[in-house]
């Protein structure tokens, strides 16, 4: 589904050059769920927005679904980032004046073709398979930090993306909260055949993926 070949990507600043990437080459399946570890720095945020389509690397090929990403124009690339990814982060990153229902709405409120009413139910829906339906008229800063991550989670699928990248999910939340949203990404991996690309530090979530990556200084070690 998705494979990144031969990848390098260097930040250039005036008077420093960074190598965050340096030859990655990684494949991801349908309907996987990697995990990826290495110390702060290593290039983890930096392989994110490459997959995620938010950056472009210095050299190396992409491939979504068997073509490189590109041979698409910044419009296309922009309409495939909106309908196939979806972003979780470790600070939830909600709208906190915005209810839970128009929050999980918002990624669909701009797609071509889909109505008011369909949005409404498909944010339902949403809410739903997170566990959260009860909670649809509340406002971010009434929920706790599991709630909110489960929130961000619905927004993160109202679209019914391919392909889900997680940024620390759990970073922000105690031990409890963060199995408790674990559980619900290795639910939606097995139960709905979500492809899921997380980041973390915790290793015993980590190995609970039916695949781990790790990275240091820039490189795939395993
Ligand atoms: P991680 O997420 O594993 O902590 P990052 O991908 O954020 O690592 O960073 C990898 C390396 O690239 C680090 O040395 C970092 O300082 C550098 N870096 C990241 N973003 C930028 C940027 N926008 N400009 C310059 N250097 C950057
Ligand atoms: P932190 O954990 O430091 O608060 P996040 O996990 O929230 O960071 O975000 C991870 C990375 O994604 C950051 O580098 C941030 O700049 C970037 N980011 C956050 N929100 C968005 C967004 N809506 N679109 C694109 N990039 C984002």
């Amino acid at each position: 589904m998705l494979r990144l070949i031969d990848i390098e990507k260097v930040y250039q600043t005036k008077t420093i050059e960074t190598v965050a990437l340096n030859r990655v080459n990684l494949t991801i399946g349908k309907g996987e769920f990697v995990s990826i570890m290495g110390p702060s720095g290593c290039g983890k945020s930096t392989l994110l927005s490459l997959i995620g389509l938010l950056d472009e690397p210095t050299s190396g090929t992409i491939e979504l679904n068997g073509r490189a990403v590109r041979s698409y124009s910044d419009k296309e690339v922009a309409a495939l980032r909106n309908s196939k990814i979806g972003f979780v982060f470790q600070s939830y990153h909600l709208i906190n004046d915005l209810s839970v229902l128009d929050n999980v709405e918002l990624p669909l409120l701009y797609r071509p073709g889909v109505s008011g009413k369909e949005r409404r139910q498909r944010a339902l829906d949403a809410l739903d398979k997170v566990g959260l339906s009860a909670r649809t008229a509340h406002f971010p800063g009434q929920l706790s930090g599991g709630q909110r991550q489960r929130v961000a989670i619905a927004r993160a699928l109202v679209g019914q993306p391919e392909l889900i990248l997680a940024d620390e999910p759990t970073g922000n939340l105690d031990s409890v909260m963060g199995e408790e949203i674990m559980d619900l990404l290795l639910e939606l991996n097995r139960r709905d055949g979500v492809t899921i690309v997380m980041v973390t530090h915790d290793e015993q979530q980590a190995l609970k993926t039916e695949r781990l990556v790790r990275f240091f200084d820039g490189s795939q070690v395993s």
